[in-house]
């Protein structure tokens, strides 16, 4: 059995209390001899997720269309840069099965109403934010079968529980992920195997940044204004979440205290959800 599964196993450095809760300084997660594959690793979240997960000891795997960014972060947390397109299946099928976690990160977004939105924008948000994740996963679950472990982390989002106009592609992609989430998580149940969303509002990184100004364009108001009035317009907390927030979430879903979460879906979105 291994002992980074429960709190306070040899394999933790942090010190048990009798009660057997972990002390604070523990890691989020001991993933020594662990690999992890991370999409969309070279930006925002993906990369706060590569250098969480490398800080916890895993071999990262930098998987991303931008190669000389990828290599990058590769170089910076000791990992292995994969310069792949996630829209391409055959590209997609050559990516290692060998990884003990999945971080189902990349994505793009596309701003547009549904009676502009063009179609071929629509099919490669779906290609790149469900079926690269299905194919990753499915190519991935074999070993941690075998291994009897493994966790799959899906960067999902509000939108994944939420809809806003103008996102079609994005809040179906979201929503799709949702539910394969929770699939991989009562098939790998059986196995050691853990799935779960994350769901952040909005996050600081440059997807963000790109659709302010799109937003402002679709919406007809300032930049300014798309930050306070629809950005942060629902949500209780009035500030974007940091990339490095999200990867901590993500670290946590693979550590030894959330073993018996899986098929959830955890909001980091400043009390969006809550209305
Ligand atoms: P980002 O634009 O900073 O990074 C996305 C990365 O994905 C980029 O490095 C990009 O090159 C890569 N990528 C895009 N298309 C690809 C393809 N076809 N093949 C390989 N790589 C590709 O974005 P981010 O904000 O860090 O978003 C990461 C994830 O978090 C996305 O799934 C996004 O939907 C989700 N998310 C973001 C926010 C936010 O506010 N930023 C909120 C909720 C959820």
């Amino acid at each position: 059995m291994d002992s980074r599964i429960f709190p306070g196993g040899t394999g933790s450095t942090g010190a048990t209390s009798a009660t057997g809760a972990t002390a604070a300084r523990s890691p989020a997660a001991d993933l020594a001899g662990r690999k992890a594959l991370v999409t969309g690793a070279a930006s925002g979240i993906g990369r706060a997720c590569a250098r969480a997960f490398a800080e916890a000891g895993a071999h990262v795997y930098v998987v991303d269309l931008a190669g000389e960014a990828a290599e990058r972060v590769a170089a910076e947390v000791g990992g292995t840069a994969l310069v792949v397109d996630l829209s391409v299946a055959e590209a997609v099928e050559g990516l290692p099965a060998d990884a003990d976690i999945v971080v189902n990160n990349a994505g793009l977004q596309h701003v547009a109403p549904i009676h502009d939105f063009p179609p071929e924008r629509f099919t490669l948000i779906q290609r790149v934010m469900v079926e690269a994740p299905f194919r990753i996963v499915r190519r991935t679950l074999p070993a941690m079968y075998e291994r009897g472990w493994g966790r799959i982390v899906n960067i999902s989002s509000v939108h994944g529980l939420r809809a806003s106009p103008f996102k079609s592609a994005y809040v179906t992609a979201k929503h799709a992920l949702e539910g394969f989430s929770k699939v991989t998580a009562l098939e790998g149940a059986a196995h050691g195997v853990t799935s779960n969303c994350v769901n952040p509002g909005y996050v600081r990184t440059p997807l963000v940044e790109n659709q302010i100004a799109a937003q402002a364009l679709a919406h007809g108001i300032s930049a300014a204004d798309v930050v306070e009035d629809i950005m942060l317009d629902r949500t209780a907390i009035k500030r974007l979440i940091e990339p490095e927030e999200v990867a901590a979430a993500a670290l946590w879903l693979c550590g030894p205290a959330s073993g018996y979460v899986t098929g959830a879906s955890l909001p980091l979105d400043g009390g969006w959800t809550a209305h």
